[in-house]
């Protein structure tokens, strides 16, 4: 990926574009191209979030997974060149929480030098995002931001992430992002029936006319551990029709394909939301994303049972061939389709925690 100016920094021409194109992505049972892998960095997260990491279960005993069990860098790395080699070309850092592994930059930095890798973009809880810390990651090659908050209310978002964090905090995150140019910054809002739902129009009006992009998801039930009940989820439809009946919108068309929000700008100009609609309106048909967990698992579905161990292979000194024909293996044999059949009467696995695999 050619390295994005920071301020000061000449941005030297990658001569390695045309190549880029050598590398075709292999798709999956459903022609599914693999083009985006989340990578998370850490199982660890200073927030408990009740729809992904309730304190009850992620309590102070929780077994989060040792260091020496995490990927280096150098190991993240080397397996992000297996699958750009694969057809990647967007990449996602995760969590938890990704800003509690240190030195994150110097992984951007590094994966950055990837020639295949277009994109590179981060989800954050904003909790830890400084102005120097954006800064840095941007000058490393971090091209998008996305922070999640849930309210502009102390009461409701502390109840919500249950650590007391404030408001304030996150929406200053949200301006140092701006200003080291990571814009425009998506904010997403999980909408949780009972806890926030109320706060749509309060939060739709905050971002109007600001630039960025708010984006609006449906509850899910990741994980096995945050209780979820149909009832509970807003569906997006909903949403859409309490902002249209005050600022009246017009749907976007997606950018790219397997683009997860369905995308929405204000008629008057003040700007654009999205929806993450997977309970409503699933859209695994073009679903191109695969997910490395911090201890070198490779997982097809948020919503899997299990993933496939690549850290085993990376540690007993295979070659690249080896990872490649592993990587390509797993995507070739895929099948997922979690969200389309999630009402059907199919038999349940324990599902991975989204907090492992990042969202
Ligand atoms: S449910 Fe699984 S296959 Fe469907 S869109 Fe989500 S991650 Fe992709």
């Amino acid at each position: 990926m050619t390295p994005q100016p920071s301020a000061g920094s000449p941005s030297p021409a990658s001569p390695a574009a045309p190549a880029a194109r050598a590398n075709p992505p292999v798709h999956d049972e459903r022609q599914r191209p693999l083009r985006d892998l989340r990578i998370s960095v850490t199982d660890r997260c200073n927030f408990r979030c009740t729809y992904c990491m309730p304190k009850e279960v992620f309590g102070p005993d929780f077994p989060f997974l040792p260091h020496a069990e995490l990927l280096t860098f150098e190991e993240i790395t080397r397996l992000t060149r297996v699958f750009a080699r694969a057809g990647v070309r967007k990449l996602r850092l995760t969590g938890g929480e990704p800003l509690l592994r240190r030195d994150l930059e110097r992984l951007v930095g590094m994966l950055a030098e990837i020639p295949d890798i277009e994109d590179i973009a981060l989800t954050t809880n904003g909790s830890l995002l400084t102005p120097a810390k954006a800064q840095a990651l941007r000058a490393a090659g971090l091209r998008r931001i996305t922070i999640s908050l849930d309210s502009l209310r102390d009461e409701t978002f502390m109840a919500l992430n249950a650590v007391h964090f404030p408001v304030q905090k996150v929406l200053a995150a949200i301006d140092a992002a701006a200003a080291a140019g990571l814009q425009p910054v998506k904010v997403n809002m999980v909408v949780k029936r009972g806890a926030n739902d109320r706060e749509v129009l309060e939060m739709a009006n905050h971002f109007r006319g600001t630039g960025h992009i708010l984006r609006f998801i449906e509850y899910m039930d990741v994980g096995n551990s945050n209780g979820w009940r149909l009832d509970e989820v807003v569906p997006a439809a909903e949403i859409l029709q309490q902002i249209n009946a005050v600022w009246p919108l017009e749907a976007v068309p997606p950018e790219h394909p397997g683009e997860v929000a369905s995308r929405y700008r204000y008629r008057d100009g003040q700007g654009e939301i999205g929806v993450v609609a997977s309970v409503t309106q699933a859209f695994c048909h073009s679903c191109n994303r695969a997910r490395l967990s911090a201890d070198g698992r490779l997982f097809t579905c948020l919503f899997a049972a299990a993933g496939t161990d690549l850290r085993g292979l990376l540690r007993t000194g295979c070659s690249d061939d080896d990872l490649y024909a592993a990587v390509t293996g797993v995507w070739r044999r895929r099948r997922d389709r979690y969200s389309e059949l999630r009402f059907l009467a199919t038999p349940r696995q324990p599902k991975v925690e989204m907090s492992f695999i990042g969202g």
